[in-house]
């Protein structure tokens, strides 16, 4: 039976992490298992920064972006040494196993951590929806709802000056934050590494939209795949649509989780900590067919992230 549990975020922050945080706390406090808070993910580890958590330590946080554990990269983190001085950290503290709220780089933290003898189960944080075999990671409803509303904005400028917009949205590996608001806003084109990047064919799309009287355009496109200033300028000489680009940037991660991140993460972490009740280690919390369920974290991370296709095609049937 274990009898006392550690939280921490790392990575890239996501709207949610706190209302996982609250639930893993309050999920042990009510079943009488001491529970807590590392700071600064993996580093704080390594630094022994851990808070003992109470009721009120998590008091009115469901409701905040971010994480008030704090999150950092720690690439020394890889190296077996300094997680052996991490675990010497956790004995001294009498913390037992840990729940590791991250992406898939605090995933093979976490894996690593329980292949040393503590059990680790991790619960996806990713604003990116990047994480294999799960349907959705928290702070991507919160994200997509923040790219939606900046679309509709954009839309409406985009719309009384006749231009063309162009918006980067984050999602280097997973297009996933474009397409779903992409469709969400109606847009022109979606770009995204999955489709792949045919700056002739964008052009080729825009100058039939300009010659067919269409009066605006959108386009979303996700990031690391073009410089969307030049891609902009190439468009307004090519088209003849006054064109404009905007990077929406760290926008995308902060702000109030939504409901679904709030539940979705509420949920998930009374998930790992049952987990962890019954001895379990080395899983991640993931969806599947809309049921929560703890997979093995080596068998996630070996696959790849599977796209789903169908929606790239529904988005083109709509345009
Ligand atoms: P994310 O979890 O969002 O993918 P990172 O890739 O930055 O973010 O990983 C977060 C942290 O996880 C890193 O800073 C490091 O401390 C730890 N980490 C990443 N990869 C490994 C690994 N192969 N072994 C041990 N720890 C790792």
């Amino acid at each position: 039976m274990v009898r006392s549990i550690g939280i921490l975020t790392s990575g890239g922050d996501a709207p949610g992490m706190n209302a996982a945080i609250r639930a893993v706390a309050r999920a042990c406090l009510n079943k009488g298992i001491e529970v807590y808070g590392i700071e600064q993910g993996f580093k704080g580890l390594y630094d022994g920064s851990f808070i003992k958590f109470d009721r009120r330590s998590t008091r009115n946080i469901i409701n905040q972006g971010g994480t008030i554990l704090r999150s950092a990269r720690f690439p020394e983190f890889k190296d077996e040494e300094v997680r052996k001085v991490a675990i010497s950290q956790l004995e001294k503290a009498g913390i037992e196993a840990l729940v590791v709220i991250g992406g898939d780089g605090s995933y093979h933290g976490a894996m690593r951590l329980t292949e040393m003898g503590v059990n680790c189960i991790g619960i996806p944080g990713t604003i990116d929806n990047d994480i294999p075999r799960t349907e959705v990671t928290i702070g991507f409803d919160t994200a997509l709802n923040t790219i939606v509303e900046a679309l509709d904005r954009l839309r409406d400028t985009s719309s009384s000056h006749q231009r063309c917009t162009i918006l980067e949205v984050m999602g280097r590996r997973c297009g996933d934050l474009a397409v779903w608001s992409g469709i969400a806003c109606g847009v022109e084109l979606i770009v995204t590494s999955e489709i792949g990047y045919n700056e002739e064919k964008i052009i080729e799309c825009l100058k039939i939209s300009k010659q067919s009287d269409k009066k605006h355009a959108i386009v979303v496109i996700t990031e690391g795949i073009t410089d969307v200033h030049a891609l902009a300028k190439k468009v307004q000489a090519e088209t003849g649509f006054e064109t404009r680009a905007n990077v929406l940037g760290h926008m995308q991660r902060g702000g109030r989780p939504s409901a679904r991140d709030r539940v979705l993460a509420s949920r998930m972490g009374i998930f790992a900590v049952e987990l962890l009740e019954k001895g379990e280690g080395g899983k991640c919390v993931s969806v599947v067919n809309g049921h929560l369920e703890g997979l093995d974290i080596i068998e996630t991370l070996s696959k790849p992230r599977e796209t789903d296709f169908g929606i790239y095609e529904d988005a083109r049937k709509i345009r």
